[in-house]
C-alpha cells in the first residue's frame, strides 16, 4: 500500500521524522508530499524544504530509506493522492487541538477524493509538543534548536539567523 503524508514542513522537525518512521513500518512506499498551507508564510522555499528532508531521512540510520519518496504538489492533496496511486493519507496528531482541524479535514477529503482515508498517527511523548513554527520562534529569539530537529535542519536555522 501507498501513503501520502502531506504538509508544510517548514522545516521538518523530529515530529515528522517519528510520524514518518511510524509509516515506513505500516506501509510500503511512504511519499512525503510537500503542499503550499495557504494560511502559512514559509521561511524555506519548496526545493529547500524537500533537500532538507531528504538529508533528514538520509543521515538517520533508524529509518528505511528504500521506501519513502519526497515530492511537491500544488493543489488539492486528494488530487496529488490519485495522481501518484497513493491509497491513504498521514497525518500526525499531537494534542486534541489537532483534532478537530484535522478530523474535518480528513472528512473533507474523503468526500473530495472518492473515499480515501486518512490514517492519525501519535508521536512517541517526548516529541509530541513540537512545532515548525515553534522551533522558528525559539531560532528568532537566539535559541538553540538542535534536540528538536534533523542535524541538518539545525544547520540550516542556524544558517539563516546568520542572515
Ligand atoms: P501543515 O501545514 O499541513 O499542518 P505541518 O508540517 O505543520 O504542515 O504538519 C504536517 C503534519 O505533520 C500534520 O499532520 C501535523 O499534525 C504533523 N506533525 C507536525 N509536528 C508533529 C509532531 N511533533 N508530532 C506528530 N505529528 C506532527
Amino acid at each position: 500500500m501507498k501513503a501520502l503524508y502531506p504538509g508544510s514542513f517548514d522545516p521538518i522537525t523530529n515530529g515528522h521524522i517519528d510520524i514518518i518512521k511510524q509509516a515506513c513500518e505500516l506501509f510500503e512506499v511512504v511519499v512525503i508530499g510537500i503542499t503550499k498551507n495557504p494560511k502559512k508564510k514559509t521561511m524555506f522555499s519548496l526545493l529547500e524544504r524537500a533537500r532538507l528532508i531528504r538529508e533528514s531521512i538520509t543521515e538517520d540510520d533508524t529509518l528505511r530509506i528504500a521506501n519513502t519518496d519526497v515530492v511537491s504538489y500544488a493543489g488539492l492533496t486528494v488530487d496529488h493522492a490519485n495522481f501518484i496511486d497513493a491509497n491513504i493519507l498521514i497525518r500526525g496528531l499531537r494534542a486534541i487541538s489537532d483534532f478537530e482541524t484535522e478530523f474535518q479535514m480528513a472528512l473533507y477529503n474523503r468526500k473530495l477524493g472518492s473515499g480515501i482515508n486518512t490514517a492519525f498517527l501519535i508521536p512517541d511523548e517526548t516529541r509530541v509538543y513540537l512545532s515548525s513554527s515553534s522551533v522558528k520562534e525559539i531560532v528568532a529569539m537566539g535559541g538553540i534548536v538542535d534536540q528538536f530537529v534533523p542535524k541538518c535542519v539545525a544547520k540550516a536555522l542556524n544558517g539563516r539567523k546568520a542572515q
